[in-house]
């Protein structure tokens, strides 16, 4: 809410990135601003700084995966910021954030894409070298079949992604192509570095082989920037599908 020349703010987000690092400078929180319609609160984005008094950043820790990557917990507790820090206007807080996310999509695809190549390479690679019964796994039809999938699947993903970034590019992104483009890539890697564990064989589940970090972190996938299942609502709520599919 505002009181005089500046708004106060409450409340919390988990899993944030890159929140809680050293040189983290600033935060854009999505803010209820009025709620005098309880049917149609405002939502806005407002700036809030690091080291803000009632602005706690904390770290979060026991991820499986990107642990390189900081998530933080924030809090806000009558943290206070002068009424400049406004993103924007009033009321544009929840629009100023799908079209962060339509063109966030696109990243995490992207990282999706290269994933997929990364494993599929990887699976590739390991098919030439290692011999069973004599012979290249590669050689056996039930391997050959997955590489030929792998790399199918991420000729299509390609494809998608490059549209959607073309799209983006020429400011035609829709929300549809975003939501596409970053199902298919983050399921293509799905699928992908789980192909590249099995060739691996018991070797797929060791650290010292790159494929099962593959497996983890393609799972990060799925989840951030919207879920593969609200991907699946957005392009529903796209194409026509009746009903609120929600
Ligand atoms: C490492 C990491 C980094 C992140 N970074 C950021 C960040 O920088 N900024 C940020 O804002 N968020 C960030 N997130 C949050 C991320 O976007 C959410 O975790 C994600 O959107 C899922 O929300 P949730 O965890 O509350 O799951 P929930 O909403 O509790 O969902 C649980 C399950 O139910 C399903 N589900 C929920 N609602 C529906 C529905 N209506 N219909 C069908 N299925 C449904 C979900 O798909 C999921 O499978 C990050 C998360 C992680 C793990």
């Amino acid at each position: 809410m505002l009181d005089g020349n500046e708004w106060v703010i409450n409340g919390s987000k988990i899993f944030i990135t890159n929140s809680a690092t050293d040189i983290s400078a600033v935060c854009v929180v999505q803010c209820v601003t009025d709620s005098s319609d309880p049917r149609k609160p405002e939502v806005s984005c407002i700036l809030v700084e690091n080291g803000t008094k009632g602005f706690i950043a904390e770290k979060m820790h026991g991820k499986m995966c990107w642990r390189s990557s900081n998530t933080g917990l924030l809090t806000f507790q009558d943290c206070r910021v002068p009424k400049e820090n406004l993103l924007g206007g009033r009321g544009e807080g929840f629009h100023q954030m799908l079209k962060t996310l339509d063109g966030g999509r696109l990243s995490i695809g992207a990282m999706g894409l290269g994933g997929a190549q990364g494993a599929f390479e990887l699976a590739l690679d390991y098919s030439k070298k290692r011999q069973q019964f004599g012979r290249p796994i590669g050689s056996f039809q039930a391997n050959a079949f997955k590489l030929a999938d792998m790399a199918t699947e991420i000729e299509m993903a390609r494809l998608l992604l490059y549209k959607a970034c073309w799209l983006k590019d020429n400011d035609r992104l829709t929300p549809k192509y975003g939501a596409m483009a970053k199902l298919v890539c983050s399921e293509t890697y799905y699928r992908a570095a789980n192909h590249a564990v099995q060739m691996h064989g018991g070797y797929g589940l060791m650290k010292d082989y790159a494929v099962e970090r593959h497996y983890r972190n393609q799972k990060l996938l799925d989840i951030g920037e919207g879920t593969s299942e609200v991907q699946r609502i957005v392009i529903a709520r796209n194409i026509g599908v009746p009903g609120r599919s929600m």
